[in-house]
C-alpha cells in the first residue's frame, strides 16, 4: 500500500483528530503518503483530498470535531456519486481507504465495495456508542464526562433550591450517554429507550416528592416521552413540585477528547494502517474486552444494548 485515503463522515465525534494524527503517524514510519478526504463522502465526490501533514495535525490531535470536517452526504447514496467517488480514487491513485464515522458511514463503505475491491477499514467514531464490535466508540467517553460535568453544575443550583430537575442528554435511539451521564451522576431516574416502563418508576417516585433535595431526571433524547411529556406528567401527578427543564444539546458534542478517547483513538489509528498493511479488508477495527480486534463489516450493525450488568445497576440507583 503506498497511498490510504481517510476520511471522517456523520457525526462529529471528539477524538476523530487523534485518529488521524495516529493514522498520519503509523503510515508515515511505514512510507505511506495519507490524503485526507474533506467533508466525508462530499469530498470523495468532488475530488476534494488535502495532504495530511504529521506535525500539523500534531498539533490538534488534543481538539474536538474534525479538522478534515465531516458531512451527511445525500449524493453518495446514488449510484452516480458513488462512480464519481470512484473517479476520485483511481485518479489520485488512492490504493486503500479509512473511514471514521457511525453505523451510517459504513453502510456506506459497503455500498463501495459493490463497486471497487479497494481495501477499506473503519473506525468507529460517534458519542453514542451504539455500534456492534467494539465495547466503545470514540466520543463517547467525552460526551459522557461533558454531560456528567453539566449534572454536576445543575445539582448545585437544584440542591439550593430542592428543585426537581429534567435533564436532556443526547443518543439518537441509544441510551448508553443517559446511562452512563445519569448512574456517575447520582441522578434519581433515567429514562432511556432501551426501558419503556421507567416513566412508571419515576412517577411512582416523584408522586409524594416533598424533600429538602434536589431531584434529577435524566432522560435520553432517543426516549420516547421526550421532555416536555416528562414534565407534563411530573406535573400532573404532583403539581407542588417547582420543575426546571435543560436541554443539554450540542455542547455534548465538542470539546477536548479525555484521556480514554485518545488512547482509543492512538490504538485504533495506529491499528487501522497495520490492518490494511496485513492485507485485512471490511473491517471495523474496535476494542472488545480490552483487546483491538477486527470485525468484519457484514457484522457490524447499529446496536445499543443496555446489558444486564448496567440495567442492575440503573435499578439500584435510579429507580
Ligand atoms: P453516521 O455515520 O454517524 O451513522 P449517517 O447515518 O448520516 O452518519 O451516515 C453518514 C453518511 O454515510 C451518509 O450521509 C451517506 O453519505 C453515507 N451512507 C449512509 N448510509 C448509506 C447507504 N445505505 N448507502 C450509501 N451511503 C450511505
Amino acid at each position: 500500500i503506498n497511498h490510504i485515503a481517510v476520511l471522517t463522515s456523520g457525526g462529529d465525534a471528539p477524538g476523530m483528530n487523534t485518529a488521524l494524527f495516529a493514522i498520519v503517524k503509523t503510515a508515515q514510519q511505514q512510507g505511506i503518503k495519507v490524503s485526507g478526504v474533506r467533508k466525508g463522502y462530499e469530498g470523495l465526490i468532488d475530488n476534494d483530498l488535502v495532504t495530511l501533514d504529521c506535525k500539523n495535525l500534531q498539533q490538534s490531535m488534543h481538539l474536538g470535531g474534525t479538522v478534515l470536517k465531516t458531512a451527511r452526504s445525500e449524493r453518495f447514496r446514488t449510484e452516480t456519486g458513488r462512480q464519481q467517488a470512484l473517479a476520485t480514487i483511481e485518479h489520485n491513485n488512492i490504493d486503500a481507504l479509512i473511514v471514521i464515522g457511525g453505523d451510517g458511514s459504513f453502510r456506506g463503505c459497503l455500498w463501495l465495495s459493490h463497486i471497487t475491491n479497494i481495501p477499506y477499514i473503519g473506525i468507529p467514531g460517534t458519542i453514542d456508542n451504539d455500534i456492534a464490535g467494539t465495547d466503545y466508540t470514540l466520543g463517547f467517553d467525552t460526551a459522557v464526562n461533558t454531560s456528567m460535568q453539566c449534572i454536576d453544575n445543575i445539582r448545585d443550583t437544584a440542591e439550593s433550591h430542592n428543585r426537581v430537575f429534567v435533564i436532556e442528554v443526547m443518543g439518537r435511539d441509544s441510551g448508553y450517554i443517559g446511562t452512563y451521564a445519569g448512574l456517575t451522576s447520582g441522578a434519581d431516574s433515567v429514562l432511556i429507550p432501551e426501558n419503556d416502563k421507567d416513566i412508571d418508576d419515576l412517577l411512582l417516585k416523584i408522586s409524594d416528592y416533598h424533600s429538602e433535595h434536589a431531584f434529577i431526571v435524566v432522560v435520553s433524547e432517543g426516549d420516547e416521552n421526550g421532555v416536555e411529556y416528562v414534565c407534563e406528567k411530573i406535573t400532573a401527578v404532583n403539581s407542588s413540585i417547582d420543575l426546571r427543564v435543560t436541554k443539554l444539546g450540542h455542547l455534548q458534542r465538542g470539546g477536548n477528547p479525555s484521556a480514554a478517547d485518545r488512547m482509543l483513538a492512538i490504538k485504533l489509528g495506529v491499528h487501522s494502517v497495520k490492518a490494511l498493511c496485513a492485507g485485512e479488508s471490511a473491517k471495523m477495527v474496535g476494542i472488545l474486552n480490552n483487546t483491538v480486534s477486527n470485525t468484519s463489516m457484514q457484522d457490524v450493525v447499529k446496536q445499543h444494548v443496555i446489558n444486564e450488568e448496567l440495567q442492575g445497576l440503573l435499578s439500584i440507583f435510579c429507580r
